[in-house]
């Protein structure tokens, strides 16, 4: 499988695969234990320059395709499956929305340090009325006659406590025209509150948790892209760190099944290694055929978004048989380790936890299905069909 792979391809993937195998791994349980990543540990990702492979070389990045941010999010994802989550963020999301909506001189300033690990951002659109139901959205921003102000709440923000947050929030011009954009948010700036981080099932190696903003004064280097009209024209940014997930999704099921394949091979029961029990050999030749087939799934979208040709909603089928086979597989996985799966210190059921937490980050699965069946059912790849959206 993966054998159109070129040589640069190949060698990221052993460089991912060696980093993570060398600094991730010794150290993940315990992420998940305290829910904190070492900043060592970001430092180390910024100078093997991962935060900047997806961004263009002019900005300091290293331009790679998508297929090798993938197999970079793989190879971290088999280690802990919760800091390739954080790394998508870092990697893809935040960069390529700045790529794809900042000024020239917005992307001069603020790309360099996304990419050297110094100013890591967060990107925030969820509120309490729905992540994906923009209708709902409460979080505002009005032109004040010099710039604009900020108001509003948001709900589930990994690394809030990044130095920027994108915040996705409505807008209303001093004519009345609302629309839908982003906007660069400070800890520093005043009216910023980052209230407490939950305590979560999976990803626990990211602090995930509310923001409230109360009346933050923007000026022009605060806004990215066309307040009114730009809100979703970084659409290829969420899609290809959609895609980058799911490869945490696969990252995660083939981390737990090849810890697995070696517990089932060292293990005696009844006087012979584990594996020689039939129902577990079925049980292990069953998760590598769906681990398999979802990577097929995923290079394929991958291929087809790059040459632009990606079908109506394929992302969303990608993302929701991913992510839920994933979780189906470690569920199984985690079982063949009878009582020491249940325990947290065996490091075990972190990636079930976190192959969950993958289901529902990045829209649940039931938002994705909504999307594929609105395509199936009335031709339109979207949350909502038009006539209902003209309604509303
Ligand atoms: C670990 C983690 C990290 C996250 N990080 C971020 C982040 O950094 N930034 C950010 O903005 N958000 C983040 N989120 C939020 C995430 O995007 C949302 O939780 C997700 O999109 C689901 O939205 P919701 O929680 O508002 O659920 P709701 O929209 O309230 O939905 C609840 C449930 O209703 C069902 N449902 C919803 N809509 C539909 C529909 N159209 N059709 C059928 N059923 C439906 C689904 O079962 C869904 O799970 C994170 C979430 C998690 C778990």
């Amino acid at each position: 499988m993966l054998d159109w792979l070129n040589d640069d391809q190949r060698a990221l993937r052993d460089m991912a695969e060696t980093f993570a195998r060398k600094e991730i791994e010794p150290i993940a349980n315990q992420i998940d234990l305290d829910e904190e990543t070492p900043h060592s540990l970001v430092e180390k990702t910024a100078e093997l320059g991962l935060f900047g492979l997806y961004t263009a070389e002019e900005y300091g990045g290293v331009g790679a395709d998508l297929a090798s941010v993938c197999l970079v999010s793989e190879e971290i994802a088999k280690a802990s499956p919760a800091y390739a989550g954080m790394l998508t963020v870092q990697m893809v999301l935040c960069p390529k929305t700045i790529e794809i909506l900042g000024t020239e001189e917005q992307k001069q300033r603020l790309l360099p340090g996304i990419i050297s690990g110094e100013r890591l951002f967060a990107y925030s659109q969820s509120e309490p009325g729905g992540a994906a139901n923009i209708a709902s959205h409460l979080t505002k921003a009005v032109p004040d006659g010099k710039g604009w102000r900020l108001d509003g709440s948001k709900l589930f923000c990994t690394q809030g406590e990044a130095k920027s947050i994108l915040v996705m929030c409505k807008t209303k011009d001093g004519d009345g025209n609302e629309g839908y954009g982003c906007v660069v948010v400070d800890q520093e700036d005043e009216g910023f509150t980052r209230l407490p981080h939950e305590d979560k099932l999976g990803w626990r190696g990211t602090n995930t948790g509310p923001l409230s903003f109360d009346n933050i004064y923007l000026d022009a280097d605060d806004i990215l892209g066309d307040l009114l009209t730009g809100g979703f024209s970084h659409r290829p940014a969420n899609m290809a760190n959609l895609l980058a997930h799911c490869a945490v999704s696969v990252g995660c099921a083939q981390g737990l099944f090849d810890k697995t394949l070696e517990q089932v091979g060292n293990r005696n029961l009844y006087g012979k290694a584990m594996s020689e029990l039939q129902p577990v050999a079925y049980w292990m030749a069953e998760a590598h055929a769906k681990i398999a087939a979802c990577r097929a799934l995923l290079y394929d979208t991958v291929r087809a978004f790059e040459a632009g040709a990606m079908a109506p909603a394929q992302q969303n089928v990608c993302k929701t048989f991913i992510c839920e086979t994933a979780f189906d597989v470690c569920v199984k996985l985690v079982q063949l380790w009878g009582g020491s799966g249940i325990m947290n210190s065996t490091g075990v059921n972190r990636y079930m936890r976190d192959a969950r937490a993958q289901c529902v980050a990045e829209g649940s699965s039931e938002i994705h299905y909504a999307i594929i069946a609105n395509q199936l059912l009335h031709g339109q790849p979207t949350l909502v069909p038009s006539n209902i959206v003209k309604q509303a």
